[in-house]
């Protein structure tokens, strides 16, 4: 726990201003500050920081609070880990009350682990720099690897002592159980042979960092040239530590991330420790695992830009582009760097100057699509097998991509690389999109059924400012398209129409229009439907309420407003009529997604409102529910091209 006097001590000391700036750029505005809001997708600024109240507020997506909350929200932490932050940043020392071994016990399994690999990390870096063996052996291999003082206290590195035991036994002399120092794969036991010994006994140790700057899990390589011994060693997965989930140095790079709005990728340790001392402090690695979604999602909360810096030689490119596929599905801006032959990230930092790096890179960089061309073209060159499955990969590729218009840059870039004809590639993104859209669908609503299950959704009466056009979206679609199929169920050989589709989305999430025209039009459509009466507009174009003919009448015929909406192809690409097994789906899912926007600036604006005394119990529940709203609303945005609008 964190004292009252300290917590107050910390409100006081981070001025709004002072803190945001760290990570928006603002512009004076009068009495007040004007920037580009960090929480949602926008070019002209809408968020406001306010020096004289203490808060921020955005016009566009409604994110407000203070300097804590902003913390909070901005690196999704907790309420003590944000005012932990705080605290560093303003020098304000936090004495947490201390643990006793009783109190260890007392703790839960989870706060065990952290504990018993916050020790161990600091045992690493004793024996690193207090022990003989550690500063003969690994501190001057560290300093042989060019890495400065200021950069292994940053990243704590250490080393853990060739006796076999050394950990293990201090650990346990301290107080340690041991069953807590198996889980965390720190030692090893061997209960038959009733004998124990450390994980990483004789390497230097890299340890990994959540985002909130907990040691979590360890790295060891060992210096030893001789082959038996594996070169690095990982932490096994425990309860605390998920390898697939973290990046190896976005503690240290998260804010670099957000200023340069760009995150640069590499594989190894001493890559990411090497380009940050070398001034590229956006970077981190995704450390021996292939690249996976949920590390894309953590760089994505920093920022859409991601950069991969390969080695000089071409061997395990191919073999990762299929990973990048991956990020290419989460909206990210993809591009890829190759060093100069026989470069590492680590080697090539070392003999560069920050500029020099900086230079490079820009220089370098290619868009992902084309450098994936490029590589896979030379290959293919005069073998039409190849080629076509060339054509295929990149397809692929480019059909993950959520937004209409870049894939139709991409097209467009790829027939001129290729030397192909535009509408057959369009035609093989079409084959491709078309069979996703029944895993898709099916995907959507078991996900959307779990949710509803925990009760997340708000019903209708939902604070917040409702948007009128994914109502009326939906409405178009069924008046003008309700009888048109848009999937066919394989295995029952059934169409699906659009209106079956729509009617069943809303009804079995129990959504309701807030707009009751709609709402009218809906049902009505509905007992259509039902009664299979033959559906004809002109029911509703002679309706006795007026509100509805004229809806109606606005909706089937030509209509300049709504195309406005879908001007964003240019004009040049398909109508989303053209494309319906897309168009509707993604209606649909704008329109949960709304609800979801709603519920969580209902929950802000809930926190705002809390006093301090309120924030222990009731601010963790609120937060609960609204990190669960909060990766519901990725999910859902993932399937919604238009979220800008929100
Ligand atoms: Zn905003």
């Amino acid at each position: 726990m964190i004292p009252k006097e300290t917590v107050d001590k910390i409100f006081d000391a981070a001025d709004v201003y002072d803190v945001i700036k760290d990570y928006v750029n603002l512009k004076k505005a009068g009495t007040n500050y004007k920037g580009n809001c960090p929480f949602h997708d926008e070019k002209t600024p809408s968020f406001m920081v306010s020096p004289a109240k203490g808060i921020y507020k955005c016009f566009g997506c409604g994110a407000a609070g203070n300097s804590v909350k902003f913390v909070m929200e901005h690196e999704k932490i907790s309420f003590p880990e944000a005012l932990k932050v705080l605290a560093k940043k303003y020098n304000i020392d936090v004495v947490e009350e201390e643990l006793t071994p009783e109190k260890i016990v007392e703790k839960e399994e989870r706060d065990s682990l952290f504990i018993v690999t916050e020790f161990a990390k600091n045992f690493f870096k004793n024996s690193l720099h207090k022990t003989d063996e550690g500063k003969n052996i690994a501190l001057s291999y560290y300093r042989e690897r060019g890495l400065k003082n200021d950069i292994i206290d940053k990243f704590e590195l250490g080393w853990s002592p060739k006796k076999r035991d050394a950990l293990t036994e201090t650990a346990i002399k301290s107080g340690y159980k041991l069953n807590f120092l198996e889980t965390t794969g720190l030692s090893i036991i061997n209960k038959e042979k009733n004998y124990k010994f450390d994980r990483f006994a004789e390497r230097v140790i890299f340890p990994i960092h959540t985002l909130s700057g907990k040691v979590i899990a360890f790295g060891g390589r060992t210096l030893r040239t001789d082959k038996k011994n594996a070169k690095y060693l990982n932490s096994p997965e425990s309860d605390i530590y998920h390898k697939s989930k973290i990046l190896y140095g976005i503690y240290f790079a998260k804010s670099a991330i957000v200023k340069k709005d760009k995150c640069y990728m590499v594989e190894g340790y001493t890559d990411v420790i090497s380009m940050y001392q070398s001034g590229i402090e956006n970077i981190v690695a995704s450390s021996g695992t292939a690249l996976t979604v949920d590390q894309i999602k953590l760089v994505r909360r920093f920022s859409k830009n991601i950069t991969l810096i390969y080695d000089g030689d071409k061997a395990g490119i191919k073999a990762s582009l299929r990973g990048i596929d991956l990020v290419l599905a989460e909206e990210m801006n993809v591009k890829i760097v190759m060093l100069p032959d026989g470069e590492d990230p680590d080697s090539f930092a070392q003999s560069k100057n920050t500029e020099e790096l900086e230079q490079y890179i820009s220089d370098n960089e290619e868009d992902f699509i084309k450098f994936k061309t490029r590589l896979l073209a030379d290959e293919a060159k005069n073998d039409p097998i190849k080629r076509a499955q060339l054509v295929r990969s990149i397809v692929t590729s480019i059909s993950v991509i959520p937004d209409k218009l870049i894939r139709s840059e991409y097209i467009k870039t790829t027939a001129s690389l290729l030397n192909t004809s535009e509408s057959i590639l369009y035609e093989e993104v079409r084959k491709i999109l078309g069979k996703k859209f029944g895993d898709l669908k099916q995907k959507n609503r078991n996900e959307f059924q779990n949710k509803k299950a925990e009760n997340l959704l708000l019903p209708a009466e939902t604070t917040g400012v409702f948007s009128k056009q994914n109502e009326k979206e939906i409405i178009y679609y069924l008046l003008n398209f309700g009888k048109e199929n848009i999937s066919h169920d394989e295995e029952t050989g059934l169409d699906i129409s659009v209106a079956e589709y729509i009617i069943n989305e809303i009804k079995n999430e129990n959504l309701e229009f807030k707009n009751l025209i709609y709402k009218d039009i809906f049902k009505t459509y509905e007992e259509f439907l039902i009664s299979e009466t033959n559906f004809v507009s002109k029911y509703f174009l002679t309706h006795s309420n007026e509100k509805i003919s004229s809806v109606v009448a606005e909706l089937i015929s030509p209509k300049p407003e709504l195309s406005k909406l879908w001007d964003k192809n240019g004009g040049k690409s398909e109508m989303p009529e053209d494309k319906l097994n897309e168009s509707v789906p993604d209606a649909i899912e704008k329109f949960k997604l709304q609800i979801v926007v709603n519920k969580i600036s209902a929950i802000k604006t809930q926190i705002s409102n809390l006093k301090p005394e309120e924030y222990g119990e009731k601010l963790n529940q609120i937060l609960e529910t609204l990190k669960k709203l909060d990766d519901f609303k990725i999910e859902l945005t993932k399937y919604t091209e238009k979220l800008a609008l929100l």
